[in-house]
């Protein structure tokens, strides 16, 4: 799904993109800022993260920053999470991250 989201087949509401990360809004967004930040390259979860692609978890750090800084939430705090498999809920089996601020944020939430 959040493949044919980057490639376009799926339209999306896009906020940042470069060679290897992607990030767009949340279609149903739990806080007033709630971006998806994901890796172009097809990774299911958190479980595949290896040695070899794991430079692109950094990279989605930084971009995570940076919209943060866009988005008028670095100072009042935000939360970046990534949901991995079913009891933590996820549900796009395409890693991707949270972005989530703009409100008071209760421990569980997406
Ligand atoms: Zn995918």
């Amino acid at each position: 799904m959040f493949c044919s989201i980057i490639k376009g087949d799926i339209p999306s509401t896009k906020v940042y993109e470069d060679e290897t990360v992607f990030a767009f809004k949340d279609i149903n967004p739990v806080a007033p800022v709630h971006i998806l930040i994901v890796p172009k390259n097809h990774l299911s979860s958190v479980n595949d993260v290896t040695e070899e692609n794991s430079a692109v978890i950094a990279h989605i750090y930084e971009v995570a920053a940076k919209l943060a800084k866009e988005m008028g939430i670095a100072e009042s705090g935000y939360r970046v999470v990534s949901n991995c498999g079913k009891d933590a809920g996820q549900t796009v089996f395409h890693l991707h991250f949270h972005l989530l601020g703009g409100k008071v944020l209760k421990l569980e939430m997406c």
